[in-house]
């Protein structure tokens, strides 16, 4: 289980983060939802101990995965980042070949990385059909939507606990974004899953959980279909109903 406990970051005077307390269940998916600029990339990436390169960021609270404190001093970030993976809104392979965007990660962890593993990885991520006679074909020849899935099939490739997906279909066309909805629902039986999205739609679609965030705070979490069906918070209600 993945959580943030009285979890402020501030970046200068700028206070993003107030007071979040969240949990992220396994085996579960959860959808973050809420207004442009409200913290959603903020809180995902701190998981991910990705604000240590922002000399202003503060961080304060507690963050876990399990057992592991994720700010402990002596926490190697690698340890954290092969724990918990991260998939982007824009697919960001790397300038190598499809064989070596998986193989990479797999190496600096000191992990096999044989064709084996590569083909598991790919066929996770619904994608080994597509490209299993083009691995040495440079990643950036895919289409938008084979390069998410490859940037999935990357961070499977780890064998993660968690898996965080910051808005990864909103530069998809739909029936791209269909195959990633279906790719990460078939993913959840083996993770925790955490998106981020500007879909309603999508939300409900595939989330078991949404986590409805204004202003730097959670104003109201819960299962889907009561946030969607019965929102107990105004914000929430008039958020939904694309009021704003
Ligand atoms: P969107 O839906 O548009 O992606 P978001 O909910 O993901 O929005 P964040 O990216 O988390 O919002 O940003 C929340 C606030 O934190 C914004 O006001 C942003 O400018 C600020 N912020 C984020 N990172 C930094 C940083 N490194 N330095 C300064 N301010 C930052
Ligand atoms: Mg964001």
């Amino acid at each position: 289980k993945l959580s943030a406990e009285n979890l402020n970051i501030s970046f200068g005077s700028k206070h993003v983060l107030k007071n979040i307390n969240v949990s992220f269940a396994e085996n579960e998916i959860t959808a973050l939802i809420g207004p442009s600029g409200c913290g959603k990339s903020t809180l995902l990436r701190s998981f991910n101990r990705m604000h240590d390169l922002s000399p202003d960021a503060k961080i304060d609270g507690k963050l876990r995965l399990e057992n592991l404190d994720l700010y402990a001093k002596g926490v190697p970030v690698t340890e954290i980042r092969k724990r918990i993976g991260m998939v982007f809104q824009k697919a960001n392979p790397f300038p190598k070949s499809i064989y070596d965007n998986i193989a990479y990660g797999l190496k600096i962890n000191n992990l096999p990385h044989d064709k084996k593993v590569i083909e598991k990885a790919l066929r996770e991520a619904f994608l080994w059909e597509e490209v299993k006679n083009d691995l040495k074909m440079p990643a950036t020849r895919l289409s938008g939507g084979q390069q998410q899935r490859l940037c999935i099939a990357r961070a499977v490739a780890l064998r993660p606990e968690v898996i965080l997906m910051d808005e990864p279909c909103s530069a998809l066309d739909p029936v791209s974004t269909l195959k990633i909805e279906e790719l990460i629902t078939h993913l959840k039986t083996n993770y925790t899953i955490v998106i981020v999205t500007h879909n309603m739609q999508q939300a409900q679609r595939i989330a078991d959980k949404t986590v409805f965030m204004y202003l730097g705070e959670v104003k109201e979490e819960g299962p889907t279909k009561q946030i969607f069906g019965n929102p107990h918070n105004e914000v929430t209600a008039n958020y939904i109903n694309g009021q704003f």
